[in-house]
C-alpha cells in the first residue's frame, strides 16, 4: 500500500480551484457582521443606546432593563443576517478561543415555539467550565464559572460554512469571582494604565480625561499542503515536526522573502481577510517572510482589547478558512528545525482622548517632555520589570526561540536608536538645581523632526532587540506567534500603570518641597535614566558579546519556561499585581500553576509522539532498508565476489544499523525518564524535570539519529513527509 506520504504527494496535482476571494471593495464589506455602535443606533432605543455608549466609552454599568433592550436589539439585528444561535465567546487560558452554541429556540410554558435572547442571555452563561484549567482556583466538584458579558468590545457573527453564530464577547470568571481568562485581567491592567496615565498627563494638558493603550500586532504563520500536513503525526499532534532533515535548499537564498505570494496561499490570503474584514479586523498588510512557505499579516493598529479579540479571532478564522483550501496553517513558533520560526510583534503605546499618541515625539518642547516622560518611563518600567516581561512570553514553543540563536534573544534590553540615546545622555548629564538655557534647549531638541527621519524610515531600526522603539511607539519583538496577546499586554501595562504611579508621586514630592513643575519632572526623569540605561542596548543582541554583557550588567537571561515562570510570583510581581488591581495572590498562583502545567503537557505530548514515530515510522522504514542491504550482501557472498564489491554495502549498513540501535535505546531512555518526571512532587519541579531530563537530555540525540536515517534511508521506505515537500511542495 502507498504510504499517507506519497500519496499526498500525489494529490498535490488535483487541487480545488485557487479561487481568489471575491473582488469586492473592502469598505462594501468592512465589519459587516459586528453590532458596532452605528448598527446600534439602528437596532436601539435612544436611551438604551445611550447606555451601550456610556458603557464602551466610560466603563459605566449596563442595569438589567437596558440589558434587555440591547439584548433584543442584538437578536433583531442577528436574526436579519440569519442567524439562529448565539454563543458566549471567551478566551480561556488553554490559548484558543471557546464557544457553547445555544438556540435563540425555546419554548413558552403552554409550548408555543419562540425565538428569545433576554438580558440575562446577554449578561451571564454558566459554560461547564470544569474542563478549563484554573490551576486550582475552582475546584472541579463545583465546576462552576460564569462568562460574563463585555460590553467593550462588539458582538459579531462568526460564519461557518452555512451556519451563522452570534458570538458575545465574556470575560471567564470563577464562581468565587477570580478571573480564569486572558480578557479580564487586561480590562484590569487597562484601566489602572488609565488612571496613572491621566493623572501624568494632566501635568502637561489637563484636557486629558482617558488614556488607552493601543497595540498593532504583526502575525507570522507558515502554510503547508493539508495532506502533507496529515502524513506528519507531529505536526497534527504538538503543532511542530520533532524529526526532518534540513532540506538541500532552506532559506539561504533568502528568495522566500522577495518572492511573489504562491497562488495557493494568494488564494488562502484573500479569502481569510475577506472574513476578517466581515468581522471588522482591519488587516492591512500582507507579505511573505524570510523562511520558506512562512507569511505574515499585520492590521492597522487598534485599543488593546480590541486588538486583542481580533487576533483571537484572526488565527481562528486563518485556521478555518485553511482547512477550506485544503492547507493548514502553522502558528507554532518553531514547526520546523533549521529555519526561522514565527513570532507576533506587538506594537504598542498609549493614546489620549484628546488624540495624543503619547509616544510620539512632540512638536513644541511642552508636548516634547510629555513625550519624554512617557518613553523615559516606557524604559523604567521595563527595566524594573524585565523579569515580569520574560515570563509574560514563556511558553515551550518560544523557548525554541528565545535564547537558542534566533530573533529576539532571552535577554530582555530597550532599543531607542541613536539620536534618542544622545537625548538620554544629555538629560542625564545636566538638570541642574536651576533650569538653565542648557536644560532649556534639551527640552526644545525638534524631537518631532529628527526621530521620524531617523527610525521610521529603517535605517535606525535594530532587528535583533525584543524591545524597540520604531518612532512612534515601542515594538514588543519576543511574543510567541501562537500565544495571545493579552498576556504579554497585561503585563506591559501594569507596570507602566506601576511605573507613572511612582513617577506622579516622587514628581509632587518635588514640587511641594518648591521645585517649579518642570524641573521637578526632569529631575526625575534624570534619576530614572541613570537608574536604567543598563537596560538600554543597540548592538547585536543574538551575540554572545552581548550574552557576556548583560551578565555584567546584572540582566536576566533566563532561557527556559520553568525557570522564567518563577517571575510570576515574587514578592514584587505580587505587590505590581495587587496595586494595580490586576491579579490578587490567588490568581496570580493560579496562573503561575497553569503556565508550568501547560509546559509539561507540551513537552510531553512530544516525548509521546517522538516515541511513538520512531516505533511506527522511522524504525520500521530503517529495518526494512537494512534488510535489503542485507540480502545484497549476503547474495553477492553467495556468488562469490570479492568484500571489495560490497564494501559500500557493508559501511553503510553499518551505518544504518548504528543511527537504529540508538534511535531504539534512546527512546527507551527518555521513557523511562518521562516516567521519572511524571513522579516528581510538585508542578514547578515537574517542569524543571521535564525541560531538563527529558527534553533536554534526550530530545536532540534522538532527532539527530533519525534525521542521519532520513539520509540514509531509501526514500521509498521514509514514511514521513520531508522538509523539502513540506515547504515547497504546494
Ligand atoms: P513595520 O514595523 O514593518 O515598520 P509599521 O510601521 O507599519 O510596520 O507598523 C507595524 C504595526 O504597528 C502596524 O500594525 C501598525 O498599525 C502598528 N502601529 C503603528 N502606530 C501604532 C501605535 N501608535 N500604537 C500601536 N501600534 C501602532
Ligand atoms: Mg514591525
Amino acid at each position: 500500500m502507498q504510504s499517507l506520504r506519497f500519496k499526498a504527494i500525489d494529490n498535490l496535482r488535483v487541487q480545488p480551484d485557487a479561487q481568489a476571494g471575491d473582488s469586492t471593495k473592502i469598505t462594501a464589506i468592512f465589519g459587516e457582521n459586528v453590532f458596532t455602535l452605528k448598527t446600534a443606533r439602528e437596532y436601539l432605543s435612544d436611551e438604551a443606546y445611550k447606555s451601550l455608549v456610556a458603557s464602551v466609552k466610560g466603563g459605566k454599568r449596563i442595569d438589567r432593563s437596558m440589558a434587555n433592550q440591547i439584548s433584543s436589539g442584538i437578536r433583531q439585528w442577528a436574526e436579519a443576517k440569519g442567524v439562529t444561535h448565539y454563543t458566549h465567546w471567551f478566551q480561556p487560558l488553554t490559548g484558543t478561543t471557546a464557544e457553547k452554541h445555544d438556540s435563540f429556540f425555546t419554548l413558552k410554558g403552554d409550548g408555543t415555539a419562540i425565538e428569545e435572547f433576554d438580558g440575562a442571555a446577554l449578561i451571564q452563561q454558566e459554560p461547564d467550565a470544569s474542563s478549563f484549567p484554573s490551576g486550582g482556583l475552582r475546584a472541579t466538584f463545583e465546576a462552576r464559572g460564569y462568562t460574563a458579558w463585555d460590553p467593550s468590545s462588539p458582538a459579531f457573527i462568526l460564519e461557518t460554512g452555512s451556519g451563522k453564530t452570534l458570538c458575545i464577547p465574556t470575560i471567564f470568571v470563577s464562581y468565587t469571582g477570580e478571573l480564569l481568562d486572558y480578557k479580564g485581567p487586561l480590562l484590569k491592567s487597562l484601566e489602572s494604565l488609565n488612571k496613572n496615565a491621566v493623572e501624568v498627563c494632566n501635568y502637561f494638558d489637563k484636557n486629558v480625561t482617558r488614556v488607552t493603550a493601543t497595540l498593532g500586532w504583526e502575525q507570522e504563520y507558515f502554510v503547508v499542503d493539508e495532506a502533507l500536513f496529515n502524513a506528519r503525526p507531529d505536526l497534527v499532534l504538538s503543532g511542530r515536526t520533532v524529526f526532518g532533515h534540513s532540506p538541500a535548499k532552506g532559506q539561504q537564498l533568502e528568495d522566500h522573502y522577495f518572492g511573489s505570494i504562491p497562488e495557493r496561499v494568494y488564494a488562502f490570503m484573500r479569502d481569510f481577510e475577506t472574513e476578517s474584514y466581515k468581522l471588522g479586523i482591519p488587516l492591512r498588510t500582507r507579505h511573505n517572510e524570510v523562511a520558506p512557505a512562512q507569511f505574515e499579516c499585520a492590521p492597522i493598529f487598534e485599543e488593546v482589547s480590541i486588538a486583542v479579540d481580533h487576533n483571537s479571532l484572526l488565527m481562528d478564522v486563518m485556521d478555518r478558512v485553511a482547512r477550506r483550501h485544503n492547507l493548514r496553517v502553522l502558528m507554532h513558533e518553531k514547526p520546523f528545525a533549521g529555519i526561522n520560526g514565527s513570532g507576533k510583534h506587538n506594537n504598542w503605546s498609549m493614546a489620549t482622548d484628546t488624540g495624543v499618541n503619547l509616544l510620539a515625539p512632540g512638536k513644541t518642547p511642552k508636548t516634547n517632555l510629555m513625550f519624554l516622560t512617557f518613553f523615559v518611563n516606557v524604559i523604567r518600567a521595563v527595566d524594573v520589570y524585565a523579569d515580569l516581561l520574560r515570563a509574560s512570553i514563556a511558553s515551550a514553543g518560544n523557548d525554541h526561540r528565545l535564547g537558542a540563536n534566533e530573533a529576539p534573544p532571552a535577554i530582555i534590553s530597550v532599543f531607542v536608536g541613536k539620536y534618542l540615546s544622545e537625548v538620554l545622555d544629555a538629560v542625564e548629564k545636566r538638570v541642574t538645581d536651576k533650569f538653565d538655557e542648557q536644560d532649556e534647549a534639551i527640552l526644545k531638541l525638534d524631537l518631532h523632526k529628527s526621530i521620524p527621519e531617523l527610525l521610521l524610515d529603517n535605517t535606525d531600526r535594530n532587528r535583533t532587540s525584543p524591545f524597540a522603539f520604531t518612532g512612534n511607539k515601542f515594538e514588543f519583538r519576543a511574543v510567541g506567534s501562537s500565544a495571545n496577546c493579552a498576556n504579554a499586554m497585561t503585563v506591559l501595562n501594569s507596570i507602566m500603570a506601576e511605573t507613572l504611579s511612582r513617577f506622579k508621586k516622587e514628581v509632587d514630592a518635588l514640587i511641594e518641597k518648591g521645585d517649579k513643575k518642570e524641573i521637578a519632572i526632569m529631575h526625575v526623569l534624570q534619576q530614572y535614566i541613570s537608574e536604567s540605561k543598563k537596560v538600554l542596548f543597540e548592538g547585536d543582541g543574538y551575540s554572545e558579546a552581548w550574552a557576556q554583557e548583560a551578565e555584567r550588567r546584572g540582566l536576566p537571561n533566563v532561557k527556559t519556561t520553568p525557570l522564567a515562570l518563577d517571575a510570576m510570583v515574587t514578592k514584587k510581581a505580587k505587590e505590581l499585581f495587587e496595586s494595580t488591581g490586576v491579579y490578587n495572590h490567588a490568581e496570580l498562583e493560579a496562573r503561575h500553576e497553569i503556565e508550568l502545567e501547560k509546559y509539561i503537557k507540551k513537552v510531553q505530548i512530544e516525548g509521546r509522539i517522538m516515541g511513538e514515530l520512531c516505533t511506527s515510522h522511522i524504525l520500521p522504514g530503517a529495518i526494512k532498508y537494512q534488510n535489503i542491504l542485507i540480502n545484497n550482501i549476503k547474495g553477492l557472498k553467495d556468488i562469490g565476489v570479492d568484500k571489495s564489491a560490497y564494501a559500500n554495502q557493508l559501511q553503510i549498513l553499518e551505518k544504518i544499523s548504528l543511527h537504529i540501535n540508538k534511535v531504539s535505546d534512546l527512546v527507551e531512555q527518555m521513557i523511562e525518564a518521562r516516567k521519572k518526571a511524571n513522579n516528581t512532587q510538585g508542578t514547578r519541579a515537574m517542569a524543571i524535570a521535564y525541560c531538563d531530563e527529558v527534553k533536554g537530555k534526550y530530545f536532540d540525540d534522538i532527532r539527530y539519529h533519525v534525521d542521519k536515517l532520513e539520509l540514509l534511508v531509501d526514500d521509498a521506505s521514509w514514511y514521513l513527509p520531508k522538509y523539502r515537500e513540506l515547504l515547497f511542495l504546494r
